[in-house]
């Protein structure tokens, strides 16, 4: 985007097939045309997509938009994930988005999950300040999280390991979001953190997913999305609308960017920024 001062940025996950692959090419062509600051690519929990992400970051970083690529611990070691950074690196990557994960499911017994910090005071260890990192924040507070000062005060603690900025979780109440941003300040936390933005495409998916990671719907919204099950373009219309007036009542408080989940479909996000006016920028 030509305005500093206003990040866009938009998030794909690896496609497993040679169809899912030939889409999202068109896909990523169609929001380039936004000029975003970045694009990601999720990794999948326990490593599970390594080389899917790998992959796919190799083949977006011959573009012009530069690509961050998700990283977590999962099931390796320190010396595969230092050998997975080596390789960003003299890809040229130029940001990571560092994150604990989930456990994968089936696993169990020693399986050991790495707190994103650790992973952020590793990468700076390893890599001093190669790399520019993204990590996680929840408006709405982590699923797994004891009380929301702790959660506050580990984002808090990324930042003090060397996060240079926070992408959140989805959220549809800008409330969560502006309460958020205020507890953070009064703990001392002054880096960027960009809402994370969740486009409304499919009823049964977004709910799904919302249970999962703890990203309330509220009912007003889950009662009037009910309404068009069975009607998806009317959903996919309503969707839109709600996403840009809550995507603009952010900006107007002073979100400093946006970050879309784009669900590797294009149209949806792009409506969206264009109903902004990003796309005169
Ligand atoms: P952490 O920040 O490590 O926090 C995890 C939990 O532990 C929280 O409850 C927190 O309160 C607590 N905690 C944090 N630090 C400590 C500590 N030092 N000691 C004790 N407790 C602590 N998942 C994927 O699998 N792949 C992806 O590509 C992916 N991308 C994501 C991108 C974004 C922008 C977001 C918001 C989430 C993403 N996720 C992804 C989901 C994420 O991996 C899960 O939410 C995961 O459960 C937590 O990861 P985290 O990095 O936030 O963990």
């Amino acid at each position: 985007m030509s305005e500093d001062s206003l990040r866009l940025s938009f998030e794909f996950f690896p496609p497993k097939t040679d169809e899912g692959r030939k889409k999202l090419a068109v896909v990523r062509d169609t929001l380039e045309e936004f000029s975003p600051d970045f694009f990601s690519v999720t990794y999948g929990a326990g490593g599970s997509t390594r080389d899917n992400t790998k992959n796919l970051v190799t083949q977006f970083n011959s573009l012009d938009t530069p690509v961050a690529p998700h990283l977590s611990f999962g099931g390796d070691d320190e010396a595969s994930i230092k050998a997975l950074l080596s390789e960003y690196q003299s890809a040229g990557v130029e940001r990571i988005v560092a994150l604990r994960g989930d456990m994968p499911s089936g696993v169990g017994g020693s399986y050991q999950l790495v707190y994103a910090n650790e992973l952020v005071a590793f990468i700076r260890q390893h890599f001093g300040d190669t790399f520019e990192l993204e990590v996680a924040a929840y408006p709405e507070i982590h699923p797994q999280a004891k009380n929301y000062e702790d959660d506050v005060r580990y984002l808090k603690g990324k930042f003090d390991a060397g996060a240079d900025n926070a992408i959140t979780q989805y959220f549809f109440n800008p409330d969560a979001y502006f309460y958020f941003m205020d507890q953070c300040a009064k703990i001392g936390i002054e880096k960027p953190i960009y809402p994370g933005i969740m486009p409304i495409i499919n009823y049964r998916n977004l709910t799904r997913f919302s249970d999962s990671c703890g990203a309330d719907i509220p009912r007003w919204l889950r009662r009037r999305l009910e309404s068009f099950e069975h009607d998806p373009e009317a959903l996919r219309d309503f969707g839109e609308e709600v996403v840009t007036e809550l995507c603009e009542t952010l900006l107007e408080g002073g979100a400093p960017g946006l970050h879309f989940y784009t669900m590797n479909q294009a149209e949806p996000v792009a409506n969206i920024v264009t109903n902004l006016g990003l796309d005169e920028q």
